[in-house]
């Protein structure tokens, strides 16, 4: 008779979620986390820390910069870095207590240690006593992911570091060198942008944000560049050398760059070290990513992964959505997520947002569409917001008029974005989403006005 019927090893929003959901079902469960503290990297080192600088560090130049457009006159602006941080320690506090609330609330074993499949149904537990072997009818292995090493940079956790530093450190860097300009590193690099910092992205393509629409990418840059901070794109990062206080940064295609810290910021990749895949049989693709079926089970049979582990973008509800419709499968025999519909959003200053299908992908893949363009600038609510910068972009069906994709850079595009994913889930028209009465006067009259768009009859441009 096994343990438990159901064994998570990682306690990220995958790993949380899914047990969470697992006990709502009626199951017996336990998870198994490494820290001390529970939720992840989206809650210890990712999402949650980096939303409390971005939104700190957004509030002191608005304090500094944009406070007197408004007749507010405020003298005297300073930072305190010591207390933004420890607020944000703080904000992170609350989030791990909150999932620690959480599974003692719905009777989950929390079991502290490091995980190991041993085979199907059995997990071996190292952690401060005992080593422990738990039985389970189901193992889920929701591991998560870890900064990718860049050949030729060596992380030293001080000049030259990942995001976990980069969300921790307690000066100002003069200046800071960013390697990529992915989600992490304008997100990070934002933050100390904001915060007094001469930032230099390095990127290896020719753009920014890849795989984001590249109009939006392309405003984007606009916007960034005008804030102060430097893209380079084109260039490949080789090196870096530390020396004292220092870093140079070797550079393919370009001249080397002096900075005081480094933030690298190339991509995650799949944390299966140490998991026991091979000794158990569990197969894994060329980028290290767990296979699994449509029903989330790897080829052994009774264990299954979720979250960042597994193919599918890297993020946090990506992770929690897999982690219901496991538990739900495990339950009733049904569970999907659709992978296609999973909104990304860059919290940046503006956002930036998009669900669905880019315009580059609805070319390659041969698929007529017409596209409507709303600019906020001739929106009511952001000239009195004074947030006049991006537009919304939806693309629809050229003959069935279905909404295919929607993107969108300006104030809120994160909240703005959860009108289009709601709509593009009941396979709205682009004629649906601009017949729907929108508030006025509020930002999301400008995705009425680009879905209007799409038929050459936005009405206020
Ligand atoms: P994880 O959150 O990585 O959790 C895995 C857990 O498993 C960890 O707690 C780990 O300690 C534990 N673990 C690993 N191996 C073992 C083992 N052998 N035994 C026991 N425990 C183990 N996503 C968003 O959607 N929005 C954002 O704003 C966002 N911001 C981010 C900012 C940063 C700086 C970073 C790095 C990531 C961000 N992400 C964001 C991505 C998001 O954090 C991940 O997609 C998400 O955490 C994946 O969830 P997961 O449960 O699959 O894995
Ligand atoms: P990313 O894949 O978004 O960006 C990495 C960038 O680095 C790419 O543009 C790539 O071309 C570039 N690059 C790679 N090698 C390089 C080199 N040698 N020199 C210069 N540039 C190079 O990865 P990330 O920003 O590290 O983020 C990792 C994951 O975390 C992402 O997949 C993302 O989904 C997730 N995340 C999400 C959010 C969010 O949802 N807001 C925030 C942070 C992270």
């Amino acid at each position: 008779m096994a343990e438990y019927d159901v064994v998570i090893i990682g306690a990220g929003p995958g790993g949380y979620v899914a047990a969470i959901r697992a006990a709502q079902l009626g199951f017996t469960v336990a998870c198994v986390e490494k820290e001390p503290t529970l939720g992840g990297t989206c809650v210890r080192v990712g999402c949650i820390p980096s939303k409390a600088l971005l939104e700190s560090s957004e509030r002191y130049l608005e304090a500094r910069e944009h406070l007197a457009a408004h007749g507010v006159k405020v003298e005297g602006v300073s930072l305190d870095l010591a207390a933004m941080q420890q607020r944000k320690d703080a904000v992170v506090k609350s989030n791990t207590d909150g999932v620690a609330y959480l599974l003692k609330k719905n009777k989950i074993e929390r079991v502290v240690g490091t995980g190991r499949l041993v085979k199907a149904g059995e997990v071996a537990v190292e952690g401060e006593g005992e080593p422990r072997t738990l039985t389970a009818k189901h193992v889920v292995l929701a591991t998560g992911s870890r900064v990718a090493p860049l050949k030729g940079v060596e992380l030293d956790g001080d000049r030259v570091g990942s995001s976990t530093e980069a969300l921790a450190w307690s000066e100002v860097p003069k200046h800071l060198v960013v390697v990529g300009a992915g989600v992490i590193g304008l997100e990070l690099g934002s933050v100390w942008r904001r915060l007094g910092a001469d930032v230099t992205v390095l990127e290896y393509l020719d753009r920014i944000l890849p795989g984001m629409d590249e109009e939006i990418a392309k405003e984007a840059r606009k916007l960034f560049t005008k804030q102060g901070m430097t893209l380079r794109t084109g260039v490949a990062v080789t090196g870096a050398t530390v020396k004292g206080k220092k870093v140079t940064v070797h550079v393919d295609g370009g001249d080397d760059v002096v900075a005081d810290r480094v933030l690298v910021a190339t991509g995650r990749l799949p944390n299966t070290e140490g998991l026991g895949l091979e000794d158990a049989g569990v197969q894994v693709d060329a980028r290290g990513r767990v296979v699994v079926d449509e029903r989330f089970e790897t080829n052994v049979p009774g264990v299954y992964a979720i979250g960042d582990l597994i193919h599918g973008p890297m993020l946090a509800h990506k992770a929690e959505e897999d982690g219901v419709a496991l538990a739900e499968l495990l339950a009733t025999g049904h569970g999907h997520v659709d992978y296609g519909l999973v909104p990304n959003v860059v919290y940046t200053d503006p956002e930036i947002a998009s669900v669905g299908r880019t315009e580059e992908e609805l070319k390659a893949q041969g698929v007529p569409y017409r596209k409507g363009v709303f600019a906020f600038q001739a929106n009511g609510r952001a000239r009195a917001m004074g947030r006049t910068e991006g537009k919304v972009k939806v693309l629809a069906h050229e003959a069935t008029d279905r909404v295919l994709g929607v993107h969108v850079i300006g104030a809120r595009a994160g909240d703005l974005i959860a009108e289009a994913v709601a709509a593009m889930a009941f396979h709205a028209s682009s004629e649906d989403l601009a017949r729907v009465v929108h508030a006025h006067p509020t930002l999301s009259e400008v995705l009425k006005e680009a879905a209007l768009a799409v038929d050459g009859r936005a009405l206020h441009s």
